[in-house]
């Protein structure tokens, strides 16, 4: 026994619900379309889990982070699944694919058929285990990927008030959650092996700079080693963490944020792999013309860098979903995905944007003992990257923009003295593709909060004038 859909879609996230939102926009009928999910709710925008459901007060909860409030469109309850049509397969985890006769199995032994399947099984977060470590099961140890583990970090944390957390891993989980404990009132000490935070994206300069705001806030870094094992007493609590360097740390509860893992293991041997996702071309498809891929689980040609990547960011899972939708439905009018990558994150006050690629020659500005800092990426002569902390909805914007437009960069002193006020002018080029948006990460639950500075503006309008005359005369130099 078993249903039948023209559409389904595995997986029940940030995808998913981008995909369902633009599939009634391209004109579904109402029993055409299903999600199954193993999460017991509707899509939700993920990375609330880590900023606003974590908060002492007025903390976020559902349903009002339901997709897709993040990109600032509709939030989609259970009630709007119903009222167009949509199924949702929720609490249910599918154990076996059969892309040939298009087919899903569930855990509960249904068979699910389909004319077109969307993978949108996103990751799970890698465990202790996997690297020699015992003891993730202790109720004081929490990761982070999902609303029953955020649940578990909120209980966890309320019972151990003013107590001792260690977080494992210096990257966006593990620098999230220890601002959130941090807030709460709770001692932080976070240990990862590389020389600084964010090793994957910051610089050394980047890195000092929030590292010196967390030690501001008490959070302490130890680096250059890695978790051994864990003191656990007679009721199975980690009271205390052993480091690989010999020392030991006094640990109320852990978080472990060590990287994750694409769910890809249902289509292994079925559907070609690259860079640990599932390949699929510029229309989000995959090596079975019936299957699309989409969000973290995807590996998708980057136009922009020449090359396949697979990216681990809500951007790119909201703008995938909408893309193969599109190639779905209207497959005459879709182009091939054009995509910026683009990653955010937001701590205590902060709020970051970095567009494009990290590669290459670094030139940072700003004032990095001030409220906006910045840093462009420059490899083979071209501008390829550029973050920025602090900045207004405009200069996120000029950034984005010019770092798609990838100009050529001769002389890098002259990048560093005009700073931001280069992409402020080479923005103002018309532009051919659309500009990345930088809306949706204005997201209310995630409290963000830009920093605005009186005197930038004066500052910023005298190098650009200064800057335009500059630009205008290289210009008509190349
Ligand atoms: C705490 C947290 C904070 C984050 N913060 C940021 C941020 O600030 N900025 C940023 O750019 N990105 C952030 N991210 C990353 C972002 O959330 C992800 O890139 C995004 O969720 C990917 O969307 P997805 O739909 O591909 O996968 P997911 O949202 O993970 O959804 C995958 C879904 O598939 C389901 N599933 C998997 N396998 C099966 C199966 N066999 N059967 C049934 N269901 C299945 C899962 O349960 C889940 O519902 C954050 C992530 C986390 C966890």
């Amino acid at each position: 026994m078993g249903r039948a859909f023209v559409y389904v879609i595995l997986g029940g996230g940030v995808a998913a619900g981008y995909a369902a939102l633009e599939f009634t926009k391209k004109g579904v009928s109402p029993g055409e379309l299903c999600i199954i999910s193993d999460e017991t709710v509707p899509p939700y925008e993920r990375p609330a889990l880590s900023k606003g459901y974590l908060l002492p007060e007025a903390p976020a909860r559902l349903p009002s982070f339901h997709t897709c409030v993040g990109a600032n469109e509709e939030r989609l309850t259970p009630k709007w699944y119903k009222e167009h049509g949509i199924e949702l397969i929720l609490g249910t985890r599918v154990k076996s694919v059969d892309v040939r006769r298009k087919t899903l199995l569930t855990a509960v032994g249904e068979t699910i058929s389909y004319k077109i399947l969307i993978i949108a099984t996103g990751a799970r977060a890698l465990k202790l285990e996997e690297f020699g470590v015992s003891g993730s099961d202790a109720e004081n140890v929490c990761y982070l990927r999902d609303l029953a583990d955020a649940n578990r970090v909120v209980d966890v944390m309320q019972s151990c008030a003013s107590g001792n957390a260690v977080v494992i891993g210096g990257g966006y989980i593990g620098m999230e959650c220890a601002a959130s404990l941090v807030t709460n009132r709770i001692n932080v000490t976070m240990v990862f092996p590389e020389v600084h935070c964010m090793a994957r994206l910051f610089t050394p300069k980047i890195a000092s700079y929030y590292e010196g705001y967390y030690n501001s806030k008490g959070v302490r870094f130890v680096k250059g080693t890695v978790l051994s094992s864990f003191e656990i007493d007679p009721i199975g609590k980690i009271t205390a963490v052993n480091l690989r360097d010999g020392s030991q740390l006094p640990a109320d509860m852990v978080v472990v944020g060590i990287g994750i893992r694409p769910n890809t293991s249902l289509f292994e041997g079925q559907l070609t792999l690259e860079k640990g996702g599932i390949k699929v071309n510029g229309r989000m498809q995959t090596s079975n013309t019936s299957v699309y891929a989409v969000g973290d689980v995807a590996a998708f040609p980057v136009k922009l860098f020449g090359e396949t990547r697979r990216l681990e960011h809500v951007d790119s899972a909201r703008k995938t979903a909408k893309h193969a939708v599109a190639a779905i439905m209207e497959p005459e009018k879709t182009d091939e995905f054009d995509y910026l990558p683009f990653f955010y994150s937001r701590v205590f006050t902060f709020s970051w944007q970095f567009y494009g690629d990290n590669a290459g020659e670094v030139v940072h500005f700003g004032d990095y003992s001030g409220n906006t800092i910045g840093a462009y990426w420059v490899s083979k002569g071209h501008l390829v990257g550029s973050f920025l902390e602090g900045g207004t909805k405009e200069e996120y914007e000029a950034l984005a923009k010019t770092t798609r437009l990838k100009p050529a960069i001769d002389d890098i002193t002259e990048l560093e003295r005009q700073g931001l006020g280069f992409a402020l002018t080479v923005s103002k080029k018309p532009l051919t593709s659309p500009p990345t948006d930088v809306s949706d990460s204005t997201l209310v639950l995630e409290r963000p909060l830009f920093a605005w500075h009186a005197t930038a503006g004066v500052i910023m309008a005298a190098s650009i004038a200064a800057f335009a005359y500059w630009y205008g005369k290289r210009r008509r130099r190349w």
